[in-house]
């Protein structure tokens, strides 16, 4: 049987949704996780120490390790130090959230686009073997056609998605001039267990346990590539190996690209089909359509989501029915 190589890894944001989902699998799969996070109260902080304890449970269940440091990704110091001891930096810390950023964009500006440059800084000096981003649809604004593949004009239309676009930008430019390995990885609405609490499914899910009908923004026509958590970790791990994708944003979504009015009759189906939809005014930071060409990620990474809204859908209904007493309430204030 080959021999798996234990990589050092690093991963900001790990307390969050998707780099929890990733230091858990690293752990699970025997490598050393640091993850560097700021508990930063955008939601619930219960969400957070769930992710951190479904790290450790991983660690202690495989010959990994799982450290988590309390720290900020715009203390360049507290960076710099824990990229020294790291092979691999999965970068996924950041202040998330389109609307929110209408408000306050320069704090976006500062986590997103100065605590990026931090980690690239030590990550060059180090010389380290991959740093691996988390970028967003929300880089293409306005669609001049979709899907959006990578060669589509990046024209962001809201603070959020400046400052991961800057932030993609820089990785690929330290890859360009330094030979920094560096991927950044287009995610397209990325859902499933432990999903922050304020995000569409999550709403559709407990307003459906609770016997109400669930609220649409706009008349639902609005698309979105729905990616399931697993998929998108997938895309992740091919990275510890793969690298005909460095200096290059890579688009990864889902399978199937579906309205929202479709997605909610789909949870609305599967939880109580007896509900109505209700209709509501839509905000004007949220984009109308994101859809992803997965081409380059299939090309480069192999990527191959298998996992349609449906059994997507299925998948978090089961564990929301098993972790409703702490995670609804949580839905419930969000
Ligand atoms: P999340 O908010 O759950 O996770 C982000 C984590 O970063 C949080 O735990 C937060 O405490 C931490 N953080 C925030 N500011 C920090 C700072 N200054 N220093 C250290 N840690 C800090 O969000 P998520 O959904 O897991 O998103 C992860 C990444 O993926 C983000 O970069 C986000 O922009 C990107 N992304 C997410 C989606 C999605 O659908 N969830 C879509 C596109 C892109």
């Amino acid at each position: 049987m080959a021999t798996v190589q234990i990589m050092q890894i690093l991963v900001t944001g790990g307390a969050g949704f998707i780099g929890g989902h990733l230091a858990q699998r690293f752990a699970a799969d025997s490598h050393d996780v640091v993850v560097l996070d700021n508990r930063d109260p955008f939601y619930d902080l219960d969400i957070k120490q769930h992710n951190i304890e479904a790290g450790q449970a991983a660690a202690r269940n495989s010959d990994g390790s799982y450290e988590f440091i309390e720290g900020d990704v715009r203390d360049a110091e507290l960076v710099t130090d824990l990229v020294a001891d790291a092979d691999y930096v999965y970068h996924q810390a950041a202040q998330a959230g389109v609307r929110p950023s209408v408000q306050n964009p320069r704090k976006y500006d500062e986590v997103n686009v100065d605590g990026t440059l931090n980690l690239l800084d030590a990550c060059r000096d180090e010389g380290i073997e991959r740093f691996v981003m988390a970028s967003s649809s929300s880089v293409y604004g306005k669609p001049e056609y979709l899907p959006y593949d990578e060669q589509h004009p990046t024209t962001p239309v809201s603070p959020y998605g400046a400052s991961k676009l800057a932030a993609e930008r820089y990785a690929c430019a330290y890859s360009e001039v330094y030979d920094l390995p560096a991927v950044a990885l287009r995610y397209f609405t990325v859902y499933g267990p432990r999903m922050r609490p304020n995000m569409a499914i999550s709403n559709f899910v407990s307003r459906c346990h609770n016997g109400e009908p669930p609220v649409i923004y706009g008349d639902g026509t609005q698309t979105r590539d729905f990616t399931y958590i697993e998929d998108v970790i997938d895309a992740n791990m091919t990275l510890l190996h793969e690298d005909a994708a460095d200096g290059k944003a890579v688009n990864i979504g889902s399978t199937d690209n579906i309205e929202i009015k479709t997605l909610a009759t789909e949870i609305r189906d599967q939880i109580d089909p007896d509900l109505d939809l209700v209709y509501e005014e839509r905000h004007d930071a949220d984009a109308e359509h994101t859809h992803a060409a997965t081409d380059r990620a299939e090309e480069l990474l192999g990527y191959d989501p298998d996992h349609t809204i449906r059994e997507g859908v299925a998948k978090f209904i089961d564990w929301y029915r098993d972790n409703r007493d702490w995670y609804e309430p949580l839905v419930r204030q969000s």
